[in-house]
């Protein structure tokens, strides 16, 4: 790197800086005030920003602008246009209008809708927004945007969660409100730590299952694995170092805070952690991350696999979403301070977030349902697909003390491990369980159940909702309350024993947990086609709307999206799986009966004795035989799809026959993998992928 870090961070962001030196006084506390208190921009001040945004742009060398926006396909979307605008005389002017800035129409009708909008009515439109900075890409300036159409139904996934951040500032004003504080905006906050593997550009282009699917459909195990745990935090490779310096560098000139990196568990597998952001802020600098690794990894001559669960046998790969809410003034709500006993208002807004993650378990589990987490959750690697809160010792003592009604000894268990140096509740004394779903780490909720692929805006959306539903029903409750005192406190403590079948400290990924979750009647919703029916339920739909954060056809049209995708992603892997065996595995195998025939014809002809190539070609036959029944088994349950069935019941009979049949097919390919020479097996293998240097 030839500039320091603070000469580069940021300057491929429009952002405060650029701003402040380059906008006209006026226009600057106007877009500020946007950007800080939620309020609408004045149109009229949009001409003076896209001319001094085009300006700066052009001055960092960009031709073109987009407008950049993340439609429910999960990746983000963008097309170009030039600011090139003919002068007359053959010469041209480099234009960039108010208009341009604040709406865009690309041409729409390619993008899932979930039958929202027809395609005769294929128009969508993308509006500007401007609480998050625009950046320059590829010579292309970048205007993050939100995605409608032409009626106004949201098809993307930004909008919902500009609404779902209006909803809990809202609420917790007026929940702050009765703590004497007048606070125009409280926003949540995030910082997602994005796992993610690197593999060999060459391996990855020999396997066609990762280039179709993005995970290996088949792969017997390593001889070594994750066991030795050598892998997690242990130095890095340095073609991998190489890269992470790369990415860094570019993260921070489009002004995302790349701040923590590490191997992972598993093998080829890394991490990064950025400082957290304001929700949807984080949301963009998240997908851009997500882009950039790719780019990246290809520059180090390596592929980038962001899928959830890239190879079988071992750790996955998701997301840790670190959330937060904080006033305008910079208070973190969830910070305990130092007596929580006492601070009601943590309390309070702690009560609200397990009331909500309990009341809409099933909301939170949506949120990450897809058909590479499906792999992940549950599976003894991630949380589970059981909703529980971790909040810790000190506070679940606490919490204890508030149920039943107790004086809480805060000086015997505040104090950790007799440590007085220790400020009281230290914010790693509450985590290090890694194993609970939703876990109260000092300041802050991490929620672990994200995929590594998935966009965060989904998760966060049901999570600002539902929080701001707590905190409307408090606010609704105390407002009116004579001795706001008192009735906080009662409020507390018959939410906290409402809600204590939430909590959870223990192993969650123990067996027991599954019996003793079911006891306490939580939910566990374990398969994506399992989960998403419920997110319509009638209690899901009345909170949405409430908040105006969906309508029930916009609801109803991101259920259908989902279930297709997932329809649709298992549909692709098993015609790649197919595909893989009648072409590449089973020639494999046949190749290699013949040569052991051969060489036993041979052999026998000079009186060799041929046991050992009589004893391999049938076993290899055998296998094959196998193989070959359970493909026909794939390629029977592909043609028997119900055909009027709707689309929970295709999504289902994807997941209960489809990948079932994959399974057992799988199970044979693997096992021929290992009978067959290295020289025959026609894809790299684990330790080929995994172990490289
Ligand atoms: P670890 O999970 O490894 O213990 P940290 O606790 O340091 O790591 O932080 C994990 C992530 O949580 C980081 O991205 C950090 O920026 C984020 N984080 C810290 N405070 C907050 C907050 N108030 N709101 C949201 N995210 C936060
Ligand atoms: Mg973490």
């Amino acid at each position: 790197m030839t500039h320091s870090v603070p000469e580069i961070f940021g300057s491929m962001a429009f952002g405060d800086a650029a701003m402040k030196e380059r906008l006209p006084k006026n226009v600057y506390r106007a877009l500020q005030q946007t950007i800080r208190e939620g309020t609408p921009l004045d149109p009229a001040i949009a001409d003076a920003v896209a001319n001094a945004m085009k300006d700066w742009a052009l001055s960092k060398g960009a031709t073109h602008f987009t407008h950049w926006f993340q439609p429910m396909t999960g990746i983000t979307a963008e097309k170009h246009d030039s600011f090139l605008t003919p002068a007359g005389g053959g010469a041209a002017l480099m234009e960039f209008s108010g208009k341009e800035l604040i709406k865009g129409e690309p041409d729409a009708s390619s993008f899932p809708s979930g039958g929202l909008r027809a395609t005769f009515e294929a128009r969508g439109y993308t509006s500007w927004d401007p609480t998050s900075y625009a950046f320059i890409k590829d010579n292309t300036l970048c205007i993050p945007t939100a995605f409608c159409s032409y009626t106004g139904e949201v098809l993307d996934k930004k909008t919902p969660l500009l609404r779902s951040m209006d909803a809990i500032s809202h609420e917790a004003c007026r929940v702050l409100k009765l703590f004497g504080k007048d606070c125009k905006r409280v926003t949540t906050t995030v910082g997602p730590e994005q796992e993610y593997f690197l593999i060999n550009k060459e391996d990855y282009a020999k396997r066609r299952d990762l280039i179709l699917t993005g995970r290996t459909l088949f792969g017997a195990p390593a001889p070594k694995g994750q066991e030795l745990e050598d892998h997690y935090f242990g130095s890095i490779r340095p073609r991998v170092k190489a890269f992470m310096d790369d990415l860094n560098e570019e993260l921070w000139k489009v002004g995302v805070y790349a701040k923590t990196e590490h191997n992972e568990v598993a093998p080829a597998q890394h991490e990064m952690a950025p400082i957290f952001e304001t929700t949807n802020i984080a949301t963009d600098h998240n997908q851009l991350t997500m882009e950039l690794m790719r780019k990246v990894a290809d520059r180090h001559g390596f592929v980038c696999l962001l899928h959830e669960k890239p190879f079988e046998g071992i750790n996955g790969s998701g997301k840790h979403n670190n959330w937060s809410i904080s006033t305008d003034t910079g208070e973190n709500l969830l910070d305990p301070g130092k007596d929580p006993a006492s601070n009601r208002q943590f309390l309070l807004f702690l009560t609200a977030v397990i009331k909500a993650v309990d009341e809409y378990q099933d909301l939170l589990r949506i949120s990450v349902a897809s058909a590479g987490n499906d792999h992940r959750l549950g599976a003894n690697e991630a949380p589970p697909a059981i909703l529980s809160v971790f909040v810790g010792d000190e506070l679940g003592a606490l919490l204890d003390a508030i149920q039943s009604g107790r004086d809480y000894a805060s000086a015997d268990t505040v104090k950790m491990a007799g440590a007085s140096v220790l400020p009281p509740i230290p914010k790693d004394t509450t985590d290090r369980n890694r194993t609970s779903p939703f876990a109260f780490t000092g300041n802050k909720f991490e929620f672990r159940m994200l995929g590594s692929a998935m966009n965060i805006a989904c998760a966060n959306i049901m999570l600002n909702t539902a929080v701001a539903e707590s905190l409307r029903q408090f606010a609704d409750e105390l407002e009116g309350a004579e001795d706001f005192a008192s009735a906080s406190a009662l409020l507390i403590k018959r939410e906290i024993t409402a809600h204590h079948r939430i909590l959870f400290n223990g192993n969650g990924y123990d067996a027991s947990w599954v019996t003793e979750a079911e006891k306490r009647g939580l939910s566990n919703l374990r398969s994506t086609p399992e989960a998403l029916p419920h997110y319509t339920d009638d209690k899901n739909v009345a909170l949405f709307e409430r908040h105006g954060v969906y309508t029930r056809a916009e609801m109803n049209s991101r259920q259908e999206i989902q279930l297709e995708e997932y329809a649709k992603t298992i549909s692709i892997e098993a015609l790649t799986m197919v595909d893989m065996i009648r072409k590449d595995i089973l020639p494999a195998c046949v190749a290699y009966v013949r040569e052991l025939s051969d060489t036993a014809a041979a052999a026998q002809a000079i009186g060799v004795d041929t046991a050992t190539e009589v004893s391999l070609a049938r076993t290899v036959s055998a296998a094959s035989a196998d193989l070959l029944a359970h493909l026909t088994g794939i390629e029977n349950a592909l043609h028997c799809v119900p055909a009027d069935a709707d689309t929970a019941g295709v999504a289902a009979y994807y997941h209960d026959t489809v990948l079932a049949a994959m399974e057992v097919a799988r199970a044979d390919a693997d096992k021929l993998e290992t009978l067959l020479p290295k020289k025959l097996w026609p894809f790299p293998t684990y330790s080929d992928l995994l172990f490289y240097v």
